[in-house]
């Protein structure tokens, strides 16, 4: 049993905390937040993570895991502290590292006996170097501390069975003190270990991200030309998911890629390649396919309708993906601007994620339309001109074609995540629009 400090109670900080504490170790989880904090003192999660709370409520009753925000008293005297604060993109498209720098000189001022420090936040390749030197350079005790590199591979919405049944763990050391010590601490989990130089940890995250990027991109661009030569995106995946070398993963066409990390970690690879002389083509025509990706519905709908002004349009989903309440990057934050703009009546359904996505637009007017949440996805059909589709919620996938039918003013239905039989939908009587598969009239 170790004693970890987590900095950072993100879906990364807060899932790692919580497993570490599963599998036995003694767990502070810090956080800047205090609201946070107190919530998740009283076994909350201030994320919808599936099992998280539940573990989260075990482990505090078990005396396992605490929360605070006095960082002192958790970094000094433990034997890792891992960082899982955020590396947001900056508009050039580099990672901003100033969250990190924080934690580091907090970690650097607080600790009184060696430690290792862990990143697990996604970080440009070399910057686990520099941490350990900015460390150094600010310890006011006289101790040993040592940066390893642990980048996480979890997906959001399947956080805790990803950590607790991860395909590998990836660590990057410099020496074999770092390397023993984060095998231990990782020997409860039983799960396989892959153990690299820290510079190489790094680039495993960002080119594993950016591969997945890649696929998710080609197979959006395969789509849109499917649709133009009369073929069909799913059964081209299908055919194609039979090769063991391709893989039956990720073949999904749909509106583009989000969530907090695709998009940056593939304009970060890029960047990260641009300051060294290297133009990094496929990342790059991956970040361009997404962009376009993301609004093409809203061209395709806006070509077929005269005009949004005054229209009743139903938005089904407003998450980046199903099982979380995570906007950043969703398709929905590109398009409900510019359905408000032209004058839409937006009325929204997202099981988990209206209530974020009222911060950023809150009901009543906005734009030349207006936006309404509602809690029911009948209410956001009755009587619409159009509907769009941008998570595929199973809530949302139980709505039967005959229920649009039934519902909607005009039964337009735009699909960005390919959840109907085209089929079924022309039979019953809804003109439906989806990517890479033809349209019905
Ligand atoms: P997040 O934004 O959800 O959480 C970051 C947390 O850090 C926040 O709660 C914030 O209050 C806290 N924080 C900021 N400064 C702090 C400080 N000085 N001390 C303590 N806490 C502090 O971030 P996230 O989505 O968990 O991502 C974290 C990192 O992990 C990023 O680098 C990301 O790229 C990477 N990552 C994320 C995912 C994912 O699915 N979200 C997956 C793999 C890797």
């Amino acid at each position: 049993m170790y004693k970890i400090a987590v900095a950072g109670t993100g879906y990364v900080g807060l899932v790692a905390g919580v497993c570490f504490a599963e599998v036995g170790h003694q767990v502070t989880c810090v956080d800047i937040d205090k609201k946070k904090v107190e919530i998740m003192k009283s076994g909350i999660s201030p994320i919808y993570e599936e099992g998280l709370e539940e573990l989260m409520q075990k482990n505090n009753a078990a005396g396992r895991i605490d929360y605070t925000t006095d960082y002192q008293s958790a970094y000094k005297d433990a034997d890792a502290i891992f960082i899982g604060v955020g590396t947001p993109e900056q508009p050039d498209g580099s990672a901003n590292l100033s969250f990190i720098a924080t934690v580091a000189r907090q970690i650097a001022e607080s600790v009184v006996k060696d430690c290792l420090v862990v990143v697990k936040s996604t970080v440009p390749v070399g910057t686990n170097d520099k941490v350990e030197q900015f460390i150094k350079d600010f310890l006011i005790n006289d101790v040993k501390v040592e940066v390893a590199s642990n980048p996480e591979f979890l997906a959001q919405g399947s956080a805790v069975h990803d950590t607790l049944h991860a395909e590998r763990i990836i660590i990057g050391t410099e020496s074999k003190q770092a390397e023993h010590l984060l095998m231990k601490i990782y020997e409860p989990f039983h799960l396989p270990i892959v153990s690299v130089s820290r510079r190489s940890a790094e680039m495993i995250k960002y080119a594993s991200n950016d591969f997945l990027a890649l696929k998710i991109s080609y197979m959006n661009d395969i789509a849109n030309l499917c649709e133009l030569v009369g073929a069909d995106i799913q059964d081209v995946a299908k055919g194609m998911s039979f090769d063991e070398r391709i893989g039956s993963k990720f073949l999904n066409a749909g509106i583009g890629f989000g969530g907090s990390c695709f998009p940056k970690d593939t304009k970060a690879l890029e960047y990260i390649a641009r300051q060294n002389g290297y133009e990094l083509k496929t990342v790059k025509a991956a970040i361009g396919v997404n962009n376009e990706q993301k609004t093409m519905l809203y061209k395709k709908a806006s070509k077929r309708l005269i005009t949004f002004n005054g229209l009743k349009v139903a938005v089904l989903g407003l998450t980046f993906k199903p099982g979380t309440d995570d906007l950043r990057e969703a398709a929905s934050l590109e398009n409900v601007p510019l359905l408000l703009e032209q004058g839409a009546n937006i009325f929204a359904y997202d099981p988990v994620g209206a209530e974020n996505f009222a911060k950023v637009h809150p009901e009543g007017r906005g734009g030349r339309g207006s936006i309404t949440y509602v809690s029911n996805i009948e209410h956001a059909l009755e009587g619409a001109n159009v509907c769009f589709i941008f998570t595929e919620w199973g809530e949302v996938k139980a709505v039967t074609p005959e229920k649009y039918k039934a519902l909607m003013r005009t039964p337009l239905v735009y699909d960005g995540r390919n959840i109907y039989r085209v089929d079924k939908m022309q039979e019953a009587g809804v003109e439906y629009h989806s990517i890479g598969r033809k349209s019905t009239i």
